[in-house]
């Protein structure tokens, strides 16, 4: 198998699994248990690995909590702010072409009595970027709203938003602004002190540490942030996540983290390499290809992004005739939904050009010899698709 969608889950690094052994084997106490040295030892790690995440991400190492991953991270952040008993403002702004973990949790507000607005995505022509419009977003934001939500980079198409301007916007409103971060961590420099966005979501899994495991960094110091829990039980984390902390999976988290940090500048340019190349292939190899999205530049997209739209064959179809090429149509991440992208669609594309249309993902462990293969069986499967319609 050729895995070319890192965007829905990444491998986990070899490194990391080995960092991540001894917290199942010989360091295997409760962090919460500190009146022993198994206990200790654990919530140490804990400590440890927190404050290489927030130095990762220059953010306070007291605003990580860790959580099962960026759905729950997400759902802490906005239920936890726009609930919170002493949270007076009722009115709650995303964004169209956010992930279903941020749009679902919306929609689940509005049946609580909080007013959401969702602003549209630049959707011009001109434009293809995907990224909110800012004179729609500065419009939606009301003395009364308490929270924006506006995802740091986009998990179909890749784009990255310009977050320190949305920020301030959101500020200078009297808002507080969260980021679904989990397509940006890892992959792009994400710095929370320069941004100033006040609650940000990830999970370890899209930057190659295991699944499972998450954070939600609370607070970055400049604000306040007070959050209703969503999980209650034994308190832990200040009483703002409660169940046992998982050391193994946190540990994995940050050694993932830091590896990604260490190894971004020469990483990120080896797999916008690979992307373009697959992408040059293609084109020469197959008539008709639609680039989804904004460009394939390193500063508007993420180096292993790339998203398009074929000539009258649904991805489906490319897909169910490659079972040897791991990518999709559509947002994996949502695929039990047989709909057309809400990404696509919104960025103005019909429900069939969004149903023409694939995303890959290329990653860490895809290799030249990899993307060439891929490009030849991909053009072939075309061929025949299109022989037979
Ligand atoms: N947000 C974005 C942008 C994603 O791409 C995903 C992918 O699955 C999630 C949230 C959900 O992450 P998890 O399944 O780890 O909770």
């Amino acid at each position: 198998m050729i895995y070319l969608d890192n965007h829905a889950t990444t491998r986990c690094d070899p490194r990391v699994v080995q960092a991540m052994l001894p917290w199942l084997s010989e360091d295997y106490g409760n962090p919460s248990s500190v009146s022993h040295d198994a206990g200790h030892t654990a919530a140490e790690g804990v400590q440890r690995s927190a404050g290489a995440i927030a130095s990762a991400l220059n953010a306070p190492a007291e605003a990580v909590l860790f959580t099962s991953g960026a759905t729950e991270s997400n759902n802490l952040a906005i239920r936890g702010v726009c609930l919170h008993p002493r949270q007076k403002k009722r009115h709650f702004v995303t964004v169209a072409s956010e992930h279903h973990a941020v749009l679902d949790v919306a929609d689940d507000l509005e049946r609580e009595g909080i007013r959401v607005t969702r602003v549209p995505v630049v959707a011009n022509g001109n434009d293809s970027s995907g990224l909110v419009d800012l004179d729609r977003l500065a419009a939606a934001i009301e003395p009364d709203t308490a929270l924006v939500s506006v995802m740091w980079a986009n998990n179909e198409i890749g784009s990255i938003a310009p977050m320190k301007s949305i920020a301030q916007l959101c500020h200078s409103r009297g808002a507080l602004l969260h980021s679904d971060a989990t397509q940006a961590v890892g992959r792009i420099p994400v710095d929370i002190g320069d941004a100033d966005v006040d609650l940000v979501s990830a999970t370890a899994h899209k930057f190659y540490g295991p699944k499972g495991i998450g954070f939600l960094l609370a607070g970055n110091g400049n604000r306040r942030v007070r959050l209703k829990p969503q999980i209650v039980g034994g308190g832990q984390q200040h009483g703002l996540r409660s169940g046992t902390l998982n050391p193994a999976g946190i540990v994995a988290m940050a050694t993932a983290l830091t590896l990604c940090v260490d190894e971004m500048e020469s990483e990120t340019a080896r797999i916008a390499q690979l992307r373009n190349k697959l992408f040059d292939l293609l084109c020469r190899g197959i008539e008709g290809i639609v680039l989804n999205g904004p460009p394939l530049t390193q500063s508007s997209r993420l180096a292993g992004n790339l998203n398009f739209q074929l000539d009258a064959i649904e991805g489906a179809a490319w897909m169910s005739a490659t079972p040897e090429l791991a990518f999709s149509s559509g947002s994996a991440c949502s695929s039990a939904d047989a709909a057309p992208s809400h990404v696509l669609t919104a960025l103005g594309l019909s429900e069939s050009a969004a149903r023409c249309s694939v995303r890959f993902g290329i990653g860490r462990f895809n290799t030249d010899e990899e993307i060439e293969q891929a490009a030849n069986r991909l053009i072939v499967a075309y061929t025949k698709l299109r022989q037979l319609s």
